[in-house]
């Protein structure tokens, strides 16, 4: 989608540091990072959150938490957290599904 920052990072026209690809899913490092790891999985289709998603997007919702496992293995990740956020009141500042990825370092719940 033209004018979406995470649609620009997937078709490579804005620079990230992808750390994990498959056909579906890209993963880079956030560019303000909130923890010592702290990687952005998106779909590269563009969904704009996780209130768009229906029984059509099965795939593209689970292949996105299936990436955080892969990249938490790969990366012998000791605990960490998954985030989404879904519209601006929650936090939600770029447009496009994206899962947040967060370790090492304690994190407390309620978030906040
Ligand atoms: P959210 O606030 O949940 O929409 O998350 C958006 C995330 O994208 C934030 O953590 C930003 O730091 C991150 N971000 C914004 N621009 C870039 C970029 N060019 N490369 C990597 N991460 C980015
Ligand atoms: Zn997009």
């Amino acid at each position: 989608m033209e004018d979406c920052l995470f649609c620009k990072i997937a078709e490579r026209k804005v620079p990230s540091t992808i750390v994990y690809e498959t056909g579906e899913v890209l993963a880079f490092n956030d560019i303000n990072p909130m923890a010592p790891t702290h990687i952005v999985i998106i779909p590269k289709q563009h969904i704009e959150s996780t209130d768009e998603l229906d029984v059509n997007n099965y795939d593209a919702a689970g292949k996105l938490i299936l990436a955080a496992t892969a990249i938490a293995r790969e990366k012998k990740l000791d605990g960490y957290r998954l985030v989404i956020n879904c519209k601006e009141i929650a936090g939600q500042s770029v447009f496009h599904l994206h899962c947040h990825l967060l370790s090492g370092r304690p994190m407390h719940w309620p978030p906040g």
